[in-house]
């Protein structure tokens, strides 16, 4: 963005202030370098000039609905806008054509109405407040118009409304692709209703977010040729198994499991539930309620949620008592058995749970017992019963637990789709991306790899958009455009994915060599790697990595990386809940093809993961994208604060989205000779004319106001 200050004393600047992030003042005294400034707030300032920036002389009071109008689209000037608008409760505003949208955490009355669609509905773009109906607004006529396929891609950090604003996108989608006269149970209403089912069971309460989405979601709308809705493809990526088994105080498990508890009293009794605060794998957090959530209300709200996707009653039941039979097998302890390093349910509650999850699992008992104490390997000639230690077993059920919940998960997202069909001959397509931003924390391991590999996907894919929209906004405007630079982060993909030789690969290897440990996939990560400019070895720890991703570096602790790569069924619990009495569980675990069951083939969480964003992304790269960026004013989760570092980081993660900037330059585009002769006279070098804007350089903007000052 543009540095350069006009440096002339009683200029309004914005400077760097360690607190707020930026602060306003005027120019008392400008030495060269060093620049004095009398701040509003009071306070003296000396700083560089380079870290000054030029305040916009016109800017109005409540801000602007587009960044593209500021005179100067630098940091302070975009953070003040959007702060200036959040302020009076616009949490809209445009970049062009990006919607950023700052999480209000109220809701916001009349703004999602009817009414307020019916306003969109035909409006051009740009000609009412900014909204994501407009935004899909424009993907649909746009692809009515001219035919393409649309997409609208959602980003933001955990708990910046990315769900919130996909579920508006559809909203508006199914008003204006929905039918006149609902005939039953329609597509669109469907649509809607996959909402809740799936945040029921893929949502939860995290430090970021009470509602947290814990999956990935692509919605692909498709639409007839008369601009219906006829069909929608969800797909889903990379559900959180781990919550299933393991919450940190003040997090919670997945919403169904505290929905259940507080179901009404038939089907409680029916499951043998309770207090939630009586279960393992609900009870290692202390939060249990949530804020203006009652769980009971949710569970209603849910089946009837699965009464309009087409859950059957029975399905319903059979999902519940999964459910259920989860939390139960959560509740069985081990203790030591009476052969050396064997183990046994710990007592009578123990044998309790396990009698009562063979029950809602409809498997028999004694199996499910040795399915989590035993371990059966099988060489090449014969097979031998391996005992469990109280702990290994421990780990055994968890595997168990874990798996039957993805399992479920998969069956909704499954049956969502057929339920609301799909349209093979639809040419018009409309896609939602709501997807985790990057994530850099304390700790990085597996997950936030993936997350992040996700990330620089879909960074290169909006650079290549922006790129393309450039060279055409260039070739149109008849100038020079030779020297633009793209920029490029294929080099971090390539040391990530690069088959053979990425670090996906190496991990792939070190999972199928039976000896390898995190610390032998570290040296190889580290001598592979040694010289990648991307990549780099923490100096105090012996088995971290750094990645300088696009949005800055992280380092990931390899601890994790092997186990949670693997991607296997444990044999016994594939017999176990194969040959349930139910055919829901049984169906959650079809047999196996021959050749897979015996060859131990592997199957990588990494490299399935890569080939879905491969996939994802050649969809995208077939579509129109528009850009959704959502942005969290503060970590409390409450109305009315904006925080400025924490606005600006997170701006800071979009990287290049300011590129967008030509557009700043609208209005000086009349007369393109008298422009001319204007730039001429005050010496302004290495600036185009196109037919009908000015391009100039960084920081020519701040040199023409100079000039200005002095001329006045
Ligand atoms: P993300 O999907 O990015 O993690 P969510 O979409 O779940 O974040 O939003 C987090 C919370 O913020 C929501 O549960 C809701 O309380 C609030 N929120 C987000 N967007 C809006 C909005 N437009 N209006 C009102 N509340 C919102
Ligand atoms: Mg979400």
């Amino acid at each position: 963005m543009a540095a350069q200050v006009n440096s002339v004393v009683g200029t309004h600047v914005w400077v760097e202030d360690p607190g707020v992030a930026w602060i306003d003042g005027e120019i008392v005294e400008a030495d060269g370098e060093e620049i004095e400034i009398n701040c509003t707030s009071g306070k003296m300032v000396v700083a560089k000039a380079s870290n000054v920036y030029q305040k916009d002389p016109e800017f109005p009071q409540c801000g602007v609905d587009d960044m593209t109008r500021l005179a100067y689209l630098h940091e302070p000037g975009v953070l003040h806008n959007l702060q200036c608008r959040y302020d009076i409760n616009e949490i809209y505003t445009y970049t062009g054509n990006i919607l950023i949208a700052v999480n209000p955490f109220r809701r916001l009355p009349h703004l999602y109405d009817n009414h307020m669609m019916g306003q969109y509905k035909g409006a051009s773009f740009g000609e009412l407040s900014p909204h994501p109906f407009a935004i899909a607004d424009s993907a649909y006529r746009l692809m009515i118009n001219e035919g393409i396929s649309q997409s609208i891609l959602v980003s933001g950090e955990s708990g910046a409304g990315k769900t919130e604003s996909t579920k508006m996108l559809m909203q508006y989608l199914a008003y204006m692709g929905g039918r006149a006269v609902a005939e039953g149970r329609s597509v669109e209403q469907k649509v809607l209703e996959s909402n809740p089912v799936l945040e029921a069971f893929g949502n939860a309460k995290t430090l970021r977010n009470n509602n947290s989405s814990r999956f990935g979601k692509f919605v692909e709308i498709q639409f007839d040729q008369s601009g219906r809705i006829s069909g929608a493809a969800i797909k889903t990526y990379l559900l959180e198994r781990s919550r299933v088994c393991q919450v940190s105080d003040p997090e919670r498990n997945y919403h169904c499991f505290y929905m259940l508890c507080a179901a009404p009293e038939e089907d409680v009794g029916r499951y043998k539930l309770g207090n939630p605060r009586t279960f393992h794998y609900l009870n290692q957090s202390n939060c249990y309620e949530l804020d203006g959530v009652d769980d009971s209300k949710e569970y209603l709200a849910t089946r009837t949620a699965m009464d309009v996707v087409g859950i059957s009653s029975n399905e319903q039941d059979a999902i519940f008592r999964v459910i259920a039979a989860i939390l139960h097998l959560g509740n069985v302890e081990f203790a030591k058995g009476d052969e050396t390093d064997s183990s046994e349910p710990k007592d009578d509650k123990s044998r309790f749970h396990l009698k009562t999850a063979a029950e809602l699992f409809m498997c028999d008992e004694k199996f499910l017992e040795d399915s989590m104490c035993k371990r059966v390997i099988t060489t090449r000639d014969e097979s031998i019963t391996k005992c469990l230690d109280p702990n290994a077993a421990a780990v055994n059920r968890d595997a168990l637990a874990k798996i039957v919940y993805s399992r479920l998960f998969d069956w909704l997202v499954n049956k969502l789709n057929s339920s609301i069909g799909q349209d093979p001959n639809s040419k018009n397509l409309i896609g939602v991306l709501d997807i985790y931003g990057f994530e850099s924390f304390k700790t990085n391991s597996f997950e936030q790899f993936c997350i992040n590999l996700t990330n620089e996907k879909l960074q290169q894919h909006f650079n290549q958009h922006v790129f393309k929209m450039e060279q055409e906004e260039y070739t149109k405007e008849e100038i020079d455009w030779s020297y633009i630079e793209f920029i490029d982060n294929q080099d971090v993909l390539d040391l990530i994915e690069k088959k053979p030789g990425g670090i996906i690969a190496l991990l792939d290897e070190a999972c199928m060599f039976p000896r390898s440990t995190h610390e032998t996939f570290a040296q190889k990560l580290y001598q592979t790697f040694k010289d990648h400019k991307r990549f780099s070895k923490p100096k105090l720890s012996q088995t971290d990595f750094a990645i300088s991703h696009y949005a800055g570096e992280v380092t990931y602790q390899t601890e994790f990386f092997l186990d949670k790569n693997k991607d296997y069924v444990v044999a016994e619990h594939q017999a176990l809940l194969g040959a349930s009495k139910c055919s829901f569980v049984s169906g959650l675990f079809p047999p196996l093809p021959e050749e897979s069951s015996k060859s131990s083939k592997f199957s990588s969480i990494g490299s399935r993961f890569k080939q879905q964003l491969q996939a994802l992304l050649e969809t995208l790269n077939a579509t129109e994208p528009h850009y959704v960026r959502c942005v969290k004013p503060n970590n409390l989760l409450k109305p009315g604060i904006f925080e400025n570092s924490n606005v600006l980081q997170q701006l800071r993660m979009w990287g290049r989205f300011s590129i967008l900037a030509p557009d700043v330059l609208n209005g000086c585009s009349d007369e393109i000779t008298a422009c001319k002769r204007l730039l001429e006279k005050v010496n302004l070098k290495g600036y185009q004319i196109g037919k009908t804007k000015v391009f100039l350089r960084a920081g020519q903007m701040a040199e023409l106001d100079a000039y200005r000052t002095v001329v006045l």
